[in-house]
């Protein structure tokens, strides 16, 4: 994934004294050869040390992208000479994130089943709960209570019956706790529950509170996902509420996967009529509107919630509701195997 930040570094006017202005540079003319295998770059003194993870590359595409990043460095005048360190201790974690325009609308539903589905679909997944409003996952997952253990100052995320382990906020401190959190507390929360243990886990799904505060700033600046899926019910006020949760992704530069509608359509149980408590169809307009994919829809469906509470998520099953998510994931799947 490109960074083209290169114009705004102009544009900020900032003055050549400024030692930040050449890191950035190399840092952007960086973004197209080495995209998120950057680990680090510091610049000082003419000398740029960088750090590389090369997981999963063999000899020849390292030795590849050495000569790449050294070839993009050197016509820099502030880099006089390049150092670089190669990594390739840990798998390359990608962080999808989960996101909402407001509560309520099934956000933590959808993220919990999508890791289950992934799993299934055999992928190597991990789920963080990062809704400092109303951590849902530890209940969900059918993990309440449990706490995380620490290795070498690490949190190893908690099993859970589904082959998803997850770390919860909520398995962090007693409800209603983090929600007086200030920014550095939750920076730090944040960092301790994605940079924790996990393992050969190479996907971690991130349940984001709703809406656009400081948690998700700090999972975008910080931890660079390579996604946001944004869950939305299909009437306007949640759909207007999505689309500033698209704008916060996108001016943080995190490509949105696409839009997954919850609580379309109600099947009555009794007598199988379906009806539209909240419209259908919205969401899959508005995001064919803003140039999104959509992922799927999910139906308002009265054996979702109660499987979710009685800790017996949809997509761990076979059946038309694990399908639902099934098939979102399948999407999920397939975009992050475009974006390798
Ligand atoms: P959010 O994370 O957006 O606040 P939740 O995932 O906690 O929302 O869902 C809110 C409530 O709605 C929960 O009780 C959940 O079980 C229920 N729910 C979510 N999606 C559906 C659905 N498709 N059908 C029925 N109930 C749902």
């Amino acid at each position: 994934m490109a960074d083209h930040n290169h114009d705004h570094a102009h544009d900020e006017g900032r003055g050549h004294d400024d030692g930040q202005l050449p890191e950035r540079q190399a840092k952007d003319a960086l973004a197209e050869v080495a995209g998120p295998r950057l680990q680090s770059l510091v610049l000082k003194d003419g000398v740029a040390t960088l750090v590389l993870e090369v997981h999963g590359l063999n000899r020849l595409e390292r030795d590849r992208l050495e000569i790449a990043v050294r070839d993009a460095l050197r016509p820099l005048a502030a880099v006089r000479e390049t150092r670089i360190a190669m990594t390739a201790e840990k798998p390359r974690r990608r962080i999808v994130a989960v996101g909402s325009g407001k509560g309520g609308v099934g956000k933590s539903t959808l993220s919990a089943n999508i890791a289950i589905a992934l799993s299934r679909q055999g992928r190597k997944v991990g789920l963080v709960d990062a809704d400092i409003y109303g951590p849902s996952q530890p209940r969900l997952m059918a993990n309440e209570g449990q706490r995380p253990e620490a290795k070498e100052s690490k949190l190893i995320p908690v099993a859970s019956p589904w082959g998803v382990p997850i770390l919860s906020i909520g398995h962090l401190v007693p409800p209603g706790q983090a929600i007086a959190w200030r920014g550095p507390m939750t920076a730090n929360a944040m960092g301790q529950l994605i940079d924790a243990e996990w393992g050969d886990a190479d996907i971690i799904i991130v349940d984001l509170p709703p809406g656009t505060g400081d948690v998700q700033l700090t999972m975008i600046q910080r931890h660079k996902p390579v996604g946001a899926v944004i869950v939305s019910t299909p009437q306007d006020l949640a759909l207007m509420d999505a689309t500033r949760a698209i704008q916060m992704f996108e001016s943080g530069d995190v490509p949105i996967i696409g839009m997954v509608e919850n609580m379309a359509g109600y099947l009555c149980p009794h007598c199988g009529e379906a009806s539209d408590p909240f419209g259908q169809g919205g969401c899959e307009a508005a995001a064919k509107a803003m140039g999104h994919a959509f992922l799927g829809r999910v139906p308002l469906d009265i054996a979702i919630r109660q499987d979710s509470d009685a800790g017996r998520p949809p997509a761990a099953f076979d059946g038309p509701q694990g399908e639902a998510f099934a098939a979102i994931a399948r999407r999920v799947a397939a975009w992050l195997d475009e974006q390798k």
